[in-house]
């Protein structure tokens, strides 16, 4: 792989301008490959290759978009063990991690998106009693889609499928931050047998390529998942030329745990907030417990933060690798600092600094407050790091209140053994998603959030529906 090069109208070609940017390996901090982020040109020129490509494509039919589905399903298995050792190398997810879950997820995403295409009916007829009212489902046209590094090949795959299942022509930008397994999933696609510049690649980073992206005339569709910072620039970029932009933002989920939850409910609950070393926007971060059960809750939590290890990407284990940057380790330490030195935090495992025999490498203490309120910086900003806060609370209704008094509303968590308490609080939640006793929901649902979390769903028909426009055609006698 030249990793200076990127993929456009079906070759691998040289920037025309552009600045280096080196891939830090966040295990070792060692450069692992130098990329180039893209030109103002080199856009254009995706961008174009994409729309010259949309004419042929949006006329594919499903039986062509189905069988090229099977063949990136069929490459991409082939390579996932290339793709787990990228994965691991640039962004720091522990090896077994970026083999089952990382990588995983992408082969998950690919096979839930052909049972979707198969069902899925592009052409219907409004009602069986109105047979010329005729309902057309039809690719929106080119979509920049715009990624992060925490589980890259998720989010390249929850875009980058449905996207061309429905007929749409494509520019990824990966994030800089973890730009190789995107490139390896182009060199996946190209092997596969995508058409010439229905799934372009440009490298760069978001002031520069992601926004010429957001403000692309030719661009129809943004979807970008990523920081409510950049969500916010991405929108008000995209708002001159009134695309559609689909956004999968941050989350602060709270995990409601009932004096009535299993027993394990919370040494769970810690290890899911610690996962991809808490890199995840559906981390469950804020553990609100049940007063008569906090003590030992808090005391739980202590025995599963002291039990997690840390360990650098490459070796195989169940440990939690490094954060991802310099910068993410900085963000991390300042959120720990804050806690401790303004907000007053309880703090009962981990803390500031490295873990004890980690000179290099962007390594972190998994960390624990306890008796936080929700004010406290550390409960209402996405920390990103494995650093869980907890705190106590009396009634459902107090429970309920803390969870929904956020900014976001992605996933929230509620553990009970009372069915009934539990779909009671579900409804209250105000989330786009709620796991109950951290029962894994099935592959094809939708993933998206309320409020600040975003606006758009990804996965099945859902996700499908996101790249459609629907036309309605009246006096259709075919
Ligand atoms: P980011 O949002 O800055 O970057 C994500 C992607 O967006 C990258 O591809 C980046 O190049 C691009 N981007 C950035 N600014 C852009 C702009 N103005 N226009 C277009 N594209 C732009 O995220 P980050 O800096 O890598 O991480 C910062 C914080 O974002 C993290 O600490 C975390 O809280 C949050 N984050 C959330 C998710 C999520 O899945 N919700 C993922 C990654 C990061």
């Amino acid at each position: 792989m030249n990793t200076r090069q990127f993929y456009i109208n079906g070759s691998w070609v040289d920037p025309i301008g552009g600045k280096s940017l080196e891939v830090v390996n966040p295990s070792t901090e060692a450069v692992c490959a130098t990329i180039i982020l893209g030109s103002e040109h080199d856009t254009n020129s995706a961008v174009s290759a994409a729309n010259e490509a949309f004419n042929s494509w949006s006329a594919s039919s499903k039986a062509e978009r189905l069988e090229l589905l099977h063949s990136i399903r069929d490459v991409y298995a082939a390579r996932a063990d290339e793709m787990a050792y990228t994965i691991s190398t640039e962004m720091g997810a522990p090896i077994d991690l970026a083999t089952s879950a990382q990588t995983g997820a992408g082969a998950s995403h690919i096979d839930a998106f052909i049972r979707t295409v198969e069902a899925f009916e592009f052409d219907r007829t409004l009602r069986e009693n109105t047979p010329s009212d005729k309902i057309l489902y039809e690719p929106i046209g080119v979509c920049a889609l715009i990624t992060p590094w925490n589980w890259p090949m998720n989010q390249i795959a929850l875009k980058t499928i449905p996207a061309i299942a429905a007929g749409c022509t494509t520019v990824l930008k990966p994030s800089e931050l973890s730009p190789l397994s995107g490139m390896l999933f182009a060199e996946i696609l190209e092997e596969a047998g995508v058409p010439a510049g229905v799934f372009n690649l440009i490298n760069g980073d978001g002031e520069g390529v992601g926004t010429t992206l957001s403000k692309h005339k030719d661009v129809a569709m943004v979807s970008f998942t990523g920081s409510s910072r950049a969500g916010i620039l991405i929108s008000k970029n995209a708002a001159d030329s009134l695309k559609r932009v689909s956004l999968e933002l941050g989350g602060k989920g709270a995990n409601i745990i009932f004096a009535d939850a299993a027993k394990d409910a919370v040494s769970k609950g810690v290890a899911r907030c610690f996962n991809n070393t808490g890199q995840s926007c559906n981390a469950p971060t804020r553990m609100l417990v049940e007063r008569s059960r906090y003590d030992e809750a808090v005391a739980q939590a202590i025995t599963q933060a002291n039990n997690t290890t840390v360990d650098i990407a490459s070796n195989r284990g169940s440990h939690i690798g490094p954060l991802v940057s310099e910068d993410q380790y900085n963000k991390v330490q300042g959120l720990i600092d804050q806690a401790l030195q303004k907000d007053g935090a309880r703090l009962v495992a981990g803390g500031p600094g490295k873990p004890d025999g980690f000179e290099r490498g962007y390594f972190v203490r998994p960390t624990v407050f306890a008796d936080c309120h929700n004010n406290m910086t550390i409960m209402r900003e996405e920390v990103f790091g494995p650093v869980l806060s907890m705190m106590p609370f009396d009634t459902e209704q107090e429970a309920i209140a803390i969870a929904n008094d956020t900014d976001y509303g992605l996933t929230n968590y509620v553990q009970t053994e009372d069915d009934e308490k539990a779909t009671r609080v579900a409804r209250q939640l105000r989330s786009g998603m709620v796991d109950i006793n951290y029962r894994a929901r099935s592959s094809g649902f939708p993933f998206g959030g309320y409020k600040q979390s975003g606006n758009g769903r990804e996965g099945g028909v859902w996700g499908l529906e996101e790249y459609l426009e629907v036309k309605s055609v009246g006096g259709w006698n075919a």
